[in-house]
């Protein structure tokens, strides 16, 4: 019996999913039942055998079973509920900590108790806290244990483990009634990972029978299912890019001229000289301009680096040469922003500038489009709304994207749709403020040419980097006090988790009125995803005036905020986001003469992780680095893991600890291309899903 394709069976309509908790999943990348199958756990609990009491030791975790004896309260440095447990070896005690009536209820003497939990040296002997339990009410459930390990999956808020294997349970029995998960690969590909095939090394990799070879610390890492998984994806996203840059190699673009009046006069009006890095990536960028086939660059530079003027460089040379460009920026903050440099620099240099995004009004925007489509308007700078479909060039040379953080293959393929499909393709340049690890940079970008900015304008003094605790919430409110008393300014930075703008925004606001308060001589804005544009523009043109000292925000300032004036910034909870994140919320200050502070203002207790997580961020200020050790610190199932890097978001694969493979894939990927054409576009779409759309990315 075969139905629609896993991949095209939403989750909800499994058995126990509602709207809330697909929202749930969805947040852990999981939108169908194929995404479910490839959801992959990080580590194994064997719970198919029942240690007797008397062998448990501390430190092991273990699964025993027995009969409850003594039940009751205890009260000592902390209240807790203590059973004592015996089976036919020994005594082992169960405490809880926090516990309800009806837990007490049921954790009675006389019940037959099954715990799974480690196994620790306590007040009365051998103890286990918090174990996972399950009261047996039959002999024949007290016989039975399950025949597969139990998998450990990376979970989220709301969504706990049982739920997870149930519906991976429900996934697998879908698996096994269709013809889904075909194998693509020959044969011979496989033979490196013992010849597993797909379907198997799913079935595998969930349910895996107790005597599978693992590695010592139970985890999936090295198991040959789990490469075999991630090595087909590593090979998807790899032939994807090929494509990519095969297609682009076949295209034409518009040749761009020789002169640079423009650009010459621009650069010598600019208040500062280029630095060196600068002029190296716009003579690359220019080489490509004159070229026959469009670019493809991405342009690569730490925060505070200078991109923007080497947009302006190129948009210049397209101007000039009697071409329109296009610049789109991922929020609408950062549009507004690159539209008043622009208008700054370009203007007087009589370029024709346009703005366009989602709330620009009918009126205003009809002019636009006539005016772009009678070659009126020079550059359009914009939200993504200036790759709709009603949206006519007359000579569209060049699209610039400012993504700062976030360009991977699935971005990449949707600017390939907005692209256009003419008979010359514009160029495009891409900057990206993500500094990858030099030694993945390779892989990553395999169909893009790529520039780096690797150095910094001068007189910059790296912004010094403190961890607080929560605790000295006080302290940091007197010093933002102080540097708002000495004219200069601050930002406070409030995070969630959550990914819900609605809370976010009530977060912050909650925050500011705090910070408002106590600090009543400080005019405190306040600027979140929730604002209006019009309001959002006037909070930050009242921040780069001065006249707002300090201002709270949600992560929205993230990208884009230009005021040198603003030397201190507030992070709160900093050990929620990845690092790189940090690092850019961090460039927004350290861009004035002053010495510039970041106050990292964490919730005590740290995790030891967390810690040196945060310790990198005080001691460096280089993003590579950065990158690098944010990899290297990334263990197996930390769900942060893909979305900080942003960068290359995989399901199974993990680009550090798979690195090894990527000579074979890179090999493959080739056979694949010239001797298995009709299993590329399977093989793209099993990983690489439908394009997506580019107002999602
Ligand atoms: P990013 O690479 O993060 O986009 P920006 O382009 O916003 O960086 O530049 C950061 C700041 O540095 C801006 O105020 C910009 O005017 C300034 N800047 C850029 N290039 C130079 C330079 N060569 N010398 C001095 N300041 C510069
Ligand atoms: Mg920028």
């Amino acid at each position: 019996m075969t139905g629609p394709p896993l991949d095209q069976i939403p989750v909800d309509r499994l058995t126990g999913v509602g709207p809330k908790l697909k929202a749930r999943l969805a947040d852990l990348g999981i939108e169908s039942v194929q995404d479910l199958l490839f959801h992959l756990p990080y580590r194994y609990e064997d719970r198919t055998r029942i240690t007797p009491i008397g062998r448990a030791c501390v430190g092991d975790c273990a699964q025993i079973q027995g009969e409850i004896i003594d039940s009751g309260i205890q009260f000592g440095r902390r209240r807790s509920l203590r059973c004592a447990v015996r089976d036919a070896t020994g005594m082992l005690g169960i405490r809880f900590f926090h516990f309800n009536a009806f837990q007490q209820t049921r954790l009675a003497a006389g019940k037959l108790i099954r715990c799974y939990g480690e196994v620790r040296y306590g007040r009365g002997g051998l103890e286990m806290y918090h174990p996972e339990y399950r009261i047996l009410s039959s002999e024949a459930e007290a016989g039975a244990v399950p025949d597969s390990l139990t998998p450990v999956y990376p979970a989220t808020e709301g969504v706990h483990q049982s739920r997870i294997r149930k519906l991976v349970q429900q996934a697998l029995q879908m698996l096994a009634r269709s013809e889904d998960l075909t194998e693509l690969l020959p044969a011979r590909f496989l033979r490196d990972f013992g010849g597993i095939g797909l379907a198997e090394s799913v079935r595998l990799l969930h349910q895996p029978p107790p005597d599978v070879q693992l590695n010592l610390s139970g985890q999936t890492d090295n198991s040959p299912a789990r490469r075999r998984l991630a090595f087909e994806e590593l090979l998807a996203h790899r032939i994807c890019m090929r494509r990519l840059k095969l297609d682009a190699l076949a295209l034409q673009s518009h040749r761009f001229g020789s002169r640079q009046a423009l650009s010459r006069r621009f650069a010598e009006m600019l208040p500062f000289k280029l630095t060196g890095a600068q002029r190296k990536v716009y003579r690359e960028i220019r080489e490509d301009l004159s070229g026959r086939t469009p670019m493809k660059r991405l342009l690569q530079g730490d925060v505070g680096s200078g991109k923007t003027v080497v947009a302006a460089l190129a948009a210049l040379h397209a101007i000039e040469s009697g071409f329109q460009v296009c610049l789109m920026a991922p929020t609408e903050i950062l549009a507004e922003q690159h539209l008043q440099t622009f208008r700054s620099w370009l203007e007087p240099l009589q370029v024709r500038l346009g703005w366009l995004s989602g709330k620009t009004r009918a009126k205003a925007r009809k002019q636009l489009l006539e005016n772009l489509a009678a070659g009126d308007c020079d550059l359009l700078i914009g939200t993504h709304a200036v790759f709709q479909e009603s949206v006519h060039y007359q000579r569209l040379g060049l699209i610039i994207v400012d993504e700062q953080h976030r360009f991977g293959v699935h971005q990449r393929l949707a600017l390939r749709e907005k692209a256009g499909g003419g008979a010359l393709r514009p160029h495009q340049l891409v900057m990206t403020a993500t500094p990858i690890p030099r030694t993945l940079a390779m892989s990553a970008y395999a169909d893009l040419d790529c520039s780096i900015i690797d150095e910094l304008p001068p007189g910059r003094s790296p912004v010094n980097t403190a961890m607080l605790s929560n605790e000295r919430r006080g302290a940091v409110i007197e010093r933002i006090a102080s540097a708002c008393a000495a004219g200069r300014q601050a930002y406070w930075v409030c995070t969630l988790i959550d990914d819900s703008e609605i809370l976010q925004a009530q977060a912050a606001e909650a925050t500011a009125e705090q910070l408002g308060q106590a600090l009543p001589e400080i005019h405190v804005g306040l600027v979140h995803g929730k604002l209006k544009a019009p309001e959002k523009v006037e909070v930050m043109e009242g921040f780069k005036s001065g006249e707002i000292q300090l201002l709270v925000a949600t992560t929205v300032i993230e990208v884009g905020v230009d005021v040198p004036n603003a030397s201190l910034m507030v992070i709160e909870n900093p050990e929620r986001l990845g690092l790189a994140q940090l690092h850019q919320l961090r460039g927004r200050v350290g861009r004035g003469a002053t010495q510039s502070h970041c106050l990292l203002l964490y919730q005590s207790p740290l995790s030891e992780l967390s810690r040196e997580r945060l310790g990198i961020i005080r001691e460096s200020n280089d993003g590579f680095l950065i990158a690098e050790e944010d990899l290297r610190l990334r263990g197996p199932g930390q769900l942060l893991g893909t979305r900080q890097t942003g960068l290359m978001s995989f399901k199974v694969a993990d680009i550090s600890r798979d690195s090894d493979m990527l000579e074979q894939v890179r090999e493959t990927c080739e056979e694949m291309l010239a001797s298995h054409p009709a299993a590329v576009e399977p093989l793209i779409h099993r990983w690489l899903g439908e394009r997506s759309h580019y107002g999602d990315v």
